[in-house]
C-alpha cells in the first residue's frame, strides 16, 4: 500500500496491532487471499488483494494464496493461472510454506482429505449428522429468523448409522441432493446460518484437479475455517456479507481446537480469525463474476481482458498502472460502511501517475492533411522532450516535412474569438517545429475540408518567430512522410446507467452503452512503430493511450477531466 495515502489507521489494522501486541499471532501475522478459481479477478478482488497482502506486508507477515476450489463445477486451470498473473501485476507476492512445491500457494482441495476426516470427528462426537430432507422441507424446517426452526427427522440418529451413511454418501451411493452433513449446533439460533448448517453436500460433478475422486463437496462455511486454522491463518479479512457466518467460523475453529488440529507456532495456538470489510463497487459496471462471464460469453465483450471490463487483465489492456490501482483502493480505504465508488477517481489515481512517467509522443487521430507551399522539400528534425516533467527521460527527434496531418478539431473555417489554433489568415505553432500560416483550404463534394494550405515563417524553426512576436496557439502534427498510420480505440463507459443492476440482474444489459468503443484511423509519429504491447504512452493534446499490439493504442483516459478527489 501507498505510504501516502495510507494516513488511516483503520479497524482491520488495529485488531491486527492489537493481536500482536497481545502474542496472539505466534510472532508472525498471517493473511491469505482465497479466490474461487471460476473466473478472473476484478478490481473488488483487487481491494481485497492490497487488503490481504498489503497488512501482510506492513507487518512484516506473510500472506498465502489460495485457491478456493472448493466448488467443482466452474472452476478451472486457466483461471487459475490468469489469478496468479494479476495478482503479481498489481505487484503483490505470495510467501509462506504452501501446499506443494510453489511457496506460500496453497490449494483448498488439497485439504479434502482433512476436511473429511474433521466430518468424521463431528460425527463420532455428537456434533454433526447426516440428513435426508429435501431443499424444500429443509427450508421449511429451518424456518425464518424471528422463529426458531424444528429439529430434522434424522437429527438424532446414532453415531453408527451417522457414520454408515456419510461413508455411503462419500462412496457415490446416493444422488445429488438425497443426503447432507450437517452440524448439531443450534435450531432456534436467532442467527439462521447456526441453525445446524449444512457442511457436505453430495455433487456428482469432477474436480478440475482430483478428477472423480469426491462425490462430496465441504460448504464454504465449513471448509474456509478449516483452511485457515490448517495453514496457521492468524487474520482471516473478508466482504461484509460473511459477517453473519462468522459465529460459524468460530464454532468450526472451536472444534478443531478440540481434535488438537489447530497449528501451534512459537508456543502460542493459533486461532484463526476472521473480520469482514465493506465491500468496493463501482458506478457504470458490474462485478459479479457471473455476469461479468455472461457478458464474455455473448460476446458483449471480447474476453476477460476487454478493456472496458472491471477485471484486472481487462485495466492492464486499458493502460492501467498497478500503482494507480493501489492508489485507488487506498484511498477508496477500509471500512464497515458500503459505499460505491465513482470509476473517475480511478481514472484520477491512472492520470495521476502516467501524468509523471508516460513518455510524450504525437499522434493524430482524426486526421486532415496540411501542405506548407513554401518548404523547400528538405527533411528536418524536431527535438522535443520525451517527458517534460522528468529531464532525465532525455528528448527525441521527430522527423519534419512539407506535409503533414494535424487533428481536424485543431482547425476552425469560422473560428470564434477564443480559437487561437488553425484557421485562414492566422498563424499557429506546429510543436517544437515552426509557425505556420494558413492560407487557404481544399474541400470535397460533401463540404468536408480534405486539405489545408499555407505558409511557414522560415526565421522561426525551433518555433519562435526572429523577430520575438507572439503566437498563442500551439498544436501537434505528423510527419507525412514518416508517420505511421495507425488504429484508436476509443473507450467509454461500458454502461449508460450508474447501476446496471437497478432492474435485477436479468436486465443489466439494456444499460449497455451502445458507444462504448470508437474505432479510428489516424497517424502516430514514427517512434512509436518500435512499441510493444502495454508500453503506454501521453499522446500530447489527445490523451493517454497504451499499446495494443503493432499500430493499435488503446485510449486509456483523456487528459483531463474535472473530478476533484
Ligand atoms: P464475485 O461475487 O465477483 O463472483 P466472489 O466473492 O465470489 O466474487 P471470490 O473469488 O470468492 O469471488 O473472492 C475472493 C476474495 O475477494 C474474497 O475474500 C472476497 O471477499 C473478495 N472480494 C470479492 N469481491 C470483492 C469486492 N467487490 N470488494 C472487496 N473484496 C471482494
Ligand atoms: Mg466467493
Amino acid at each position: 500500500m501507498n505510504e501516502e495515502s495510507d494516513t488511516s489507521r483503520h479497524f482491520l489494522r488495529q485488531w491486527i496491532e492489537k493481536d500482536i501486541a497481545e502474542g496472539k499471532t505466534g510472532g508472525k501475522v498471517v493473511t491469505r487471499f482465497p479466490p474461487e478459481p471460476n473466473g478472473y479477478i476484478h478490481i473488488g478482488h483487487a481491494k481485497a488483494v492490497c487488503v490481504d497482502f498489503g497488512m501482510a506486508e506492513l507487518f512484516g507477515g506473510e500472506c498465502h494464496l489460495r485457491l478456493d476450489d472448493t466448488n467443482p463445477a466452474k472452476e478451472s486451470d486457466e483461471y487459475a493461472e490468469n489469478i496468479k498473473n494479476d495478482i503479481r501485476w498489481l505487484g503483490f507476492e505470495w510467501s509462506g510454506e504452501g501446499d506443494g512445491a510453489e511457496k506460500g500457494f496453497y490449494n483448498a482441495s488439497n485439504m479434502f482429505d482433512k476436511m473429511y476426516e474433521i466430518a468424521e470427528n463431528l460425527i463420532k462426537a455428537g456434533q454433526a449428522y447426516c440428513c435426508n430432507l429435501n431443499q424444500e422441507e429443509w427450508k421449511e424446517y429451518r424456518g425464518v429468523p424471528e422463529k426458531p426452526g424444528r429439529p430434522s427427522p434424522s437429527r438424532d440418529t446414532s453415531v453408527e448409522r451417522n457414520l454408515e451413511i456419510f461413508r455411503d454418501m462419500k462412496a457415490g451411493k446416493y444422488a445429488d441432493g438425497e443426503w447432507c452433513l450437517r452440524a448439531k449446533i443450534d435450531m432456534s439460533s436467532p442467527n439462521i446460518h447456526f441453525r445446524d448448517p449444512v457442511l457436505y453436500r453430495i455433487r456428482h460433478v469432477p474436480h478440475y484437479h482430483l478428477a472423480d475422486k469426491w462425490c462430496i463437496y465441504p460448504m464454504y462455511d465449513f471448509a474456509h475455517p478449516i483452511e485457515d486454522a490448517l495453514e496457521g491463518v492468524t487474520h482471516s479479512m473478508c466482504t461484509l456479507e460473511f459477517e453473519v457466518h462468522r459465529p460459524l467460523y468460530d464454532w468450526v475453529v472451536d472444534r478443531m481446537d478440540e481434535q488438537n488440529l489447530l497449528v501451534v507456532r512459537d508456543g502460542v495456538k493459533i486461532r484463526p480469525q476472521q473480520r469482514e470489510f465493506a465491500r468496493l463497487n463501482l458506478t457504470h459496471t458490474v462485478m459479479s463474476k457471473r455476469l461479468l462471464l455472461q457478458m464474455v460469453q455473448e460476446n458483449v465483450v471480447d474476453g476477460w481482458d476487454d478493456p472496458r471490463m472491471p477485471t484486472v487483465c481487462g485495466m492492464r489492456r486499458r493502460g492501467y498502472t498497478p500503482g494507480a490501482i493501489r492508489e485507488f483502493c487506498a484511498r477508496v480505504g477500509v471500512s464497515k460502511v458500503e459505499s460505491v465508488s465513482d470509476p473517475a477517481l480511478l481514472e484520477w489515481c491512472v492520470r495521476e501517475e502516467l501524468n509523471k512517467v508516460a513518455p510524450r509522443r504525437m499522434a493524430v487521430i482524426d486526421p486532415v492533411k496540411v501542405v506548407i507551399d513554401n518548404w523547400n522539400g528538405e527533411a528536418r528534425n524536431v527535438v522535443l522532450p520525451n517527458n517534460p516533467l522528468d529531464e532525465s527521460a532525455g528528448t527525441r527527434e521527430v522527423p519534419f516535412g512539407g506535409e503533414i496531418w494535424i487533428d481536424r478539431a485543431d482547425f476552425m473555417e469560422e473560428p470564434d474569438k477564443k480559437f487561437f489554433r488553425m484557421a485562414i489568415g492566422k498563424e499557429v505553432r506546429l510543436r517544437g517545429a515552426c509557425i505556420f500560416k494558413c492560407e487557404s483550404i481544399v474541400k470535397d463534394e460533401t463540404g468536408k475540408v480534405v486539405e489545408i494550405h499555407g505558409v511557414w515563417d522560415e526565421n522561426s524553426w525551433g518555433g519562435n518567430a526572429a523577430d520575438g512576436r507572439k503566437v498563442k496557439g500551439t498544436i501537434h502534427w505528423v510527419d507525412c512522410a514518416t508517420g505511421k498510420s495507425a488504429e484508436f480505440r476509443l473507450y467509454d463507459k461500458l454502461f449508460l446507467e450508474s447501476d446496471p443492476m437497478k432492474d435485477g440482474s436479468e436486465n443489466f444489459l439494456k444499460f449497455i452503452n451502445p458507444d462504448s468503443l470508437k474505432v479510428v484511423k489516424g497517424y502516430v509519429e514514427p517512434l512509436l512503430a518500435e512499441s510493444s504491447k502495454l508500453d503506454r504512452f501521453q499522446f500530447e493534446r489527445t490523451g493517454y493511450f497504451v499499446c495494443d499490439g503493432e499500430g493499435v493504442f488503446n485510449r486509456t483516459c483523456s487528459l483531463k477531466d474535472s473530478y476533484k478527489p
